[in-house]
This record gives structure tokens, C-alpha cells and sequence, in this order.
């Protein structure tokens, strides 16, 4: 438990003295693209062990100073989270779910062996910073403020044991859509290469998961499609998630599955606001386990007909061909299938603020 010293903890506020210009702004946020452009200020948190998290600053944006042998450099000792910003049609400013942004961030940092920051001081200092870098906010569909809070180990120190410095940071970065086409349905590869196996670290969202996945995603593009699909590391038969999405199967029966939550999967936010909207629209959600044949044979047979991929990022975006070492299969008709369309608009109507939120999901700002 957090000591209420630590909830507690006061920022500073110091305004970045030579922001970007508004006529530079107006240009990124009229085509943000992704994680490429960045708003004027940056919070940092520092963590000292026998003293606990200190200096809080909302301060400009620049780089940061570490000293060679900082931990996180050599042992990976990094966590991060994602989460956006939305514009509402009111013109409020809204964040979707921040408290189990919050929540999830403690539960990676207990695997890797970092210091739990209050949720209370993880909320505020996105809050602080939307609030300051709010003109950084784009509108029109698909767009958003992205926010990227995170972790590091700053200690200077090369034996192998958790850090006594740590630093929380959080970056905003102006999004458009993830997929830069806008892409209808993605086609995915399944890699012979495993994400996270039983033990591992697959349900903490660390850098370390990503280091590794960039050679499968590459492979994944190299052979002409987007994403890369990850089985289970013990039987290599088990369908888990995309590099940085939870996955959905929709049936004939209005049956719908998603991959059982058993430690190699990360926990989505947007999977587990897709199960609650799902099962508000009558369909019979389970959590369950999906091999690779098994798909192939569903698609074949027409019992399967649509699969979607979800996270912060990419929102929900439909599966339209699958291809690996056994060959490739079409799902559906190979487009965009209509319950997958329809669960996206509503969980981007609560998100807008064009729905009403009836399960507490939205938390204004200012
Ligand atoms: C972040 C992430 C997701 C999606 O989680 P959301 O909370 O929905 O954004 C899925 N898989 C992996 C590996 C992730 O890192």
C-alpha cells in the first residue's frame, strides 16, 4: 500500500519557455501520423530507495541525462503503458480507463521488480500534462492525444539486482490512425517465433516483450503482411495475440471468443471493455483457448466468420487473411465484418463521448 505521504505527492509546473509555434503545431496535428511528433512538455518522477518517489515536474520536453551504466541500459528494467486523450463532441476532454491504466502499470512493475507508484500520482500526472499540452489534442476521426507513461531503472550500477533509482516519465504524442491506410482488415503472419511462454514476463507490458518481437514482426512484413500472430510457447498450437494486440473470434452461433487470460497474454484494456459491450449485445463471450487448425478449419467451414485485433492504439481492426509455414486462409470474406464494425463504433462512441458512459469508463479533465 502506498503511504498517503506518497499519494500525496505535489508537482511543480514549468512552462516550456520557447514552445512550439501555433502555425508548427497547426501543421503536425493536420496529419499526426503516429508516435512521430511530441507536445512541448514531458512529467518526470524520480524514485529513491529508503525515500520513495520525489520531484515531481511537469516541466519542457528534452532530452534526459543517464549515466552510462543506468540499469535499464544494460538489464531491460523498463515498463511502460499506452493510453489516449479524446476531444469530445462536447469539446471536453476525456481520458478512457486511466485507473486501470494506473493498475496494470503496479502490476508490471511487480514483475519486474520496480517500485509501485500511487494510482492516485499516475492519474494526476497525466491529467497535469493533457491539461497543459491540451492545444496538442487533434480532432476528427480516429485522432487522439497518445500518451505513453513509463518506468526505467537509472541506477548506476551493473550487478544484476533491482535498482535502488528509478524515473517515471510521461510523454504525449499527437495521433492520427494507427494504420496509415486506414487499412479495411489486416492480413497477419504466424510466426514460428513465441511472444512469451508460462512464467515469462507476457502479461507485463515491458520493452523487453517488444525487443523480441521485432524480428518476427519483421519477418511478418518482409512476407507482405501487417502483423505478426504469436502462438504458445509449450505446443505451438495455441492461438495468443498480435505483437501489440488481444485477439477476437466471431462464430456462426453468435458465439464470440477471446484467448483465456493465463500469464503469456497481456491483459487488454480494450479486450476487457470489448467482453463487457459484447456481452451487453446479447452474445455469448468465452474466454477460452483456439488452436491454429482448429481456425484454419473454421474459416474453411464458414463457423468462424470474423476475427478482430484490439489494443489503444489501433482501437479494433479486423483480420482479413492469416498465412504461415502451412499455408494462408481467408477469413469471412476477407473484409471487415460486421460485428466487428459495429463493437468499434460503439467503443468509439463511449470514447467520444456520443454514448453515454454507463459503465464509468470516461474521467474528464478540467
Ligand atoms: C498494450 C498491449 C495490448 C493492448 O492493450 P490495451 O490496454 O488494450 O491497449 C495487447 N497486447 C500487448 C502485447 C500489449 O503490449
Amino acid at each position: 500500500m502506498a503511504s498517503i505521504a506518497e499519494a500525496d505527492i505535489a508537482f511543480t509546473t514549468v512552462p516550456h519557455p520557447a514552445p512550439v509555434s501555433d502555425e508548427v503545431r497547426a501543421q503536425v496535428l493536420a496529419n499526426p501520423g503516429f508516435g512521430t511528433s511530441f507536445t512541448d512538455h514531458m512529467v518526470t518522477i524520480e524514485w529513491t530507495e529508503g525515500k520513495g518517489w520525489h520531484d515531481a515536474v511537469i516541466g519542457p520536453r528534452q532530452p534526459i541525462a543517464l549515466d552510462p551504466a543506468a540499469s535499464v541500459l544494460h538489464y531491460a528494467q523498463e515498463i511502460f503503458e499506452g493510453l489516449k486523450a479524446y476531444k469530445q463532441a462536447d469539446g471536453a476532454i476525456a481520458l478512457f480507463r486511466p485507473e486501470a491504466n494506473a493498475a496494470r502499470f503496479n502490476r508490471s512493475a511487480e514483475r519486474l521488480a520496480m517500485p509501485a507508484l500511487p494510482e492516485a500520482t499516475f492519474i494526476e500526472a497525466i491529467e497535469k500534462l493533457v491539461a497543459l499540452d491540451k492545444a496538442w489534442i487533434p480532432e476528427g476521426e480516429g485522432a487522439s492525444l497518445y500518451l505513453r507513461p513509463f518506468m526505467i531503472a537509472t541506477e548506476a550500477f551493473l550487478g544484476v539486482r533491482p535498482a535502488k533509482n528509478y524515473k517515471f516519465i510521461v510523454i504525449a504524442s499527437p495521433a492520427g490512425n494507427y494504420f496509415k491506410s486506414g487499412a479495411p482488415a489486416v492480413s497477419i503472419w504466424v510466426s514460428e517465433y513465441t511472444r512469451a511462454a508460462p512464467g515469462g514476463t507476457g502479461a507485463a507490458k515491458c520493452g523487453g516483450n517488444y525487443a523480441a518481437s521485432l524480428v518476427p514482426q519483421g519477418e511478418a512484413i518482409a512476407r507482405g503482411h501487417d502483423q505478426v500472430v504469436f502462438l504458445d510457447a509449450a505446443e505451438h498450437k495455441w492461438i495468443e495475440e498480435l505483437g501489440g494486440m488481444n485477439l477476437f473470434y466471431v462464430f456462426d452461433d453468435g458465439r464470440v471468443l477471446t484467448p483465456a487470460l493465463t500469464g503469456t497474454i497481456l491483459p487488454g484494456i480494450t479486450r476487457d471493455s470489448l467482453i463487457t459491450l459484447l456481452r451487453e449485445e446479447g452474445l455469448t463471450l468465452e474466454e477460452g483457448r483456439y488452436s491454429l487448425d482448429q481456425w484454419r478449419d473454421d474459416a474453411a467451414s464458414g463457423k468462424l466468420v470474423e476475427t478482430f485485433a484490439c489494443g489503444t492504439a489501433a482501437v479494433v481492426t479486423p483480420v482479413g487473411k492469416v498465412a504461415g509455414q502451412q499455408g494462408e486462409f481467408t477469413i469471412g470474406s476477407g473484409g471487415p465484418g460486421q460485428l466487428t464494425g459495429k463493437i468499434k463504433n460503439r467503443l468509439v462512441a463511449i470514447q467520444r463521448g456520443e454514448a453515454p458512459d454507463t459503465h464509468g469508463w470516461i474521467r474528464k479533465i478540467g
